[in-house]
C-alpha cells in the first residue's frame, strides 16, 4: 500500500520535497484503518504532519480505496537501517522508495512494462468526422500531420472544450497512418496512463523499458495533456520523451482542454515545446454542423430520423457533441421500446428530463467572483497582495471550499499552488467576516444563488 502510494507521491510532489520528506518515511502499521507512518526524526514528523498530512492521506486513501486515518511517528532506528548494507531479499527490484523488502505493507510487484497494441476506437476515423467552421482548421492540420507525420506540424496541439472532437481527431490521425502503413508504430495514451506507467516503472525499477516503450514509436498521441499540470516528475520525464521523439523526426500530437499557456503549473520549457508546432483550436459547433453530425451518426447506425427531430435535438444540445450523440441514442431507444412514432412530441419529455441540481465548478466560481468584484481572472489566480484582489481571492477560495468537493490542497492548486494552510486561513477569515457582517453574509448568499443558477443553466 505505502509502496504504491510512494509512487503516486513521487509524481505529485516536487522532487526535493519527495526526496527530503517522503522517501525517508515508512509505513509502520495499519491497525483499525489507522496507518502509522514513521519518520526518521521529530523534525521530519512535525514537518510531514504540518505540510503533507492531507496530501498523504488523500493519496493513501485513493490507493487503499477505503477511508484511512494517517498518523506520523518517530522511529530513530529508521536512519540506521537505511545506511546498513541491504542484504538478501532487499536486492530484488525496488528502488523507488528505498523501501525495506520486509515492509509490512509492501505489495509484491514484478515483471516489466507490458507492451500495448494501439488502443484506438475504430469509430474515430476521418471519414466519420464532420467538418464545420468550428473545426475546419484543426481538421486540416490533423490531415496534414496524418499524411506527412513529423514533417507538417510537430507537435500538433489540439485544444478545445469537452466533447468537441479532440480525441476523435487525434485517433483519426492514428487510423490514417496505420491504413497507409500497417507496420507504423502508432501509440495513443492518455496523460493519466503515461503517469501511471511512469509510476509503475519507478516502482518496478524498469525505467529502461518504459523509455524504450515510449520512445520507439512513429506517432505518439497523448490525450488530455492538461492533466500533467503540477506533476513535476511526470513533466520531467515527458520532456525527455518529447525531445527524443522530436529530434528523430517522430510525430507528436497532443490534446488538451485549453492552450498550453493556460495550463497552470506547466514548466516553461514544456509550454514552449508544446507551442512550437501548431496549436489548433476546436470551437463549439454551430447549428448546421450539429445537424450534420446527427445525420451522419444516424446514417451509420442505420436509423431514419425526420428532419424536424434532428433539428430539435440539435437545438436542445448545443455545447457538447458527446451529449448531442447521447440524446440521439436515447431518443431512438425510447421510440423503439415505447412503440411510439419518432416525432418531436414523443422525444420531448425524455430529452428534457427535470434537471437535478447541477454541479458548481471552480471555473464558475472564478467567473462569478471576478464579475462581482471587478477583478480580472489573472489577478485573482495570481499572487497580488492588493487588498481588494486578495479579498476577492479569499472569497473565491471560501466558495470553492463550500460548493465543490475539492480538497484544500486542490483549491490551493487553482491559485498558483498555494499551500493548503493558506487556503484554510482564507476560508476561516471569510467565515469570521460572514458572522460579523450581515451585509457581507447577504453578498455571499447572493453569490451562491448566482452559482446555482449558472450551474443549472449550463449542460
Ligand atoms: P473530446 O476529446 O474533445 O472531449 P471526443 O473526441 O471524445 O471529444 O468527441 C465526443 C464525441 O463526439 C465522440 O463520440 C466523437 O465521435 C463525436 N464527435 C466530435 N466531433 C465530431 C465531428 N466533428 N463529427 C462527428 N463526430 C464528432
Ligand atoms: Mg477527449
Amino acid at each position: 500500500l505505502w509502496d504504491e502510494a510512494l509512487g503516486h507521491l513521487q509524481v505529485q510532489l516536487s522532487r526535493p520535497t519527495f526526496e527530503a520528506w517522503i522517501k525517508t518515511a515508512r509505513a509502520e502499521s495499519l491497525v483499525d484503518n489507522r496507518l502509522t507512518i514513521s519518520t526518521p526524526s521529530e523534525w521530519a514528523r512535525g514537518w510531514l504532519q504540518k505540510h503533507y498530512a492531507s496530501t498523504i492521506t488523500e493519496v493513501v486513501q485513493r490507493v487503499a480505496g477505503i477511508p484511512l486515518q494517517v498518523e506520523f511517528s518517530v522511529a530513530p532506528q529508521a536512519l540506521v537501517e537505511e545506511e546498513a548494507p541491504s542484504t538478501a531479499v532487499a536486492s530484488t527490484s525496488r528502488k523507488a522508495g528505498s523501501f525495506p523488502a520486509s515492509a509490512p505493507l509492501g505489495l509484491e510487484v514484478s515483471g516489466s512494462l507490458p507492451m500495448r497494441a494501439p488502443d484506438l476506437n475504430p469509430k474515430y476515423s476521418f471519414s466519420r468526422f464532420v467538418v464545420g467552421p468550428n473545426n475546419r482548421m484543426a481538421h486540416a492540420a490533423a490531415l496534414a500531420v496524418a499524411d506527412k507525420p513529423g514533417r507538417a506540424y510537430n507537435p500538433l496541439f489540439l485544444c478545445g472544450g469537452v466533447g468537441l472532437g479532440k480525441t476523435h481527431l487525434m485517433q483519426a490521425i492514428g487510423h490514417y497512418q496505420l491504413e497507409a502503413n500497417p507496420r507504423a508504430k502508432v501509440f495513443y495514451v492518455s496523460t493519466e496512463r503515461f503517469t501511471n506507467d511512469l509510476i509503475d516503472a519507478i516502482r518496478r525499477d524498469s525505467m529502461q523499458s518504459f523509455r524504450e516503450h515510449y520512445r520507439d514509436v512513429d506517432i505518439l498521441l497523448v490525450d488530455d495533456i492538461q492533466f500533467i499540470e503540477g506533476k513535476e516528475y511526470t513533466q520531467e520525464e515527458f520532456f525527455h520523451t518529447f525531445n527524443t521523439l522530436h529530434e528523430s523526426g517522430k510525430q507528436i500530437v497532443l490534446a488538451a482542454d485549453r492552450s498550453p499557456h493556460l495550463i497552470p503549473r506547466l514548466q516553461e520549457r514544456l509550454c514552449s515545446r508544446f507551442s512550437m508546432g501548431l496549436i489548433a483550436e476546436i470551437q463549439p459547433p454551430d447549428i448546421e454542423t450539429r445537424m450534420a453530425i446527427l445525420k451522419k451518426k444516424a446514417e451509420y447506425e442505420g436509423m431514419i430520423l425526420p428532419p424536424e427531430v434532428i433539428e430539435y435535438i440539435a437545438t436542445t444540445y448545443t455545447s457538447n457533441i458527446r451529449e448531442l450523440e447521447g440524446a440521439l441514442i436515447r431518443a431512438v431507444a425510447y421510440v423503439s421500446i415505447s412503440g411510439l412514432p419518432m416525432s418531436v412530441e414523443t422525444i420531448q419529455p425524455i430529452l428534457n428530463p427535470p434537471s437535478e441540481p447541477k454541479e458548481i465548478t471552480p471555473d464558475m466560481i472564478i467567473d462569478v467572483v471576478c464579475e462581482e468584484f471587478g477583478v480580472d481572472r489573472e489577478s485573482l489566480l495570481g499572487s497580488s497582495r492588493k487588498r481588494d484582489i486578495s479579498q476577492a481571492r479569499q472569497i473565491a477560495m471560501f466558495l470553492m471550499r463550500h460548493h465543490t468537493n475539492l480538497s484544500l490542497p486542490k483549491i490551493g492548486d487553482y491559485f498558483g499552488g498555494k499551500d493548503h494552510t493558506t487556503v484554510l486561513y482564507s476560508c476561516e477569515k471569510v467565515s469570521q467576516l460572514q458572522r460579523e457582517n450581515l451585509q457581507f453574509e447577504r453578498q455571499l448568499q447572493n453569490l451562491a444563488q448566482r452559482l446555482r443558477v449558472m450551474a443549472n443553466s449550463r449542460n
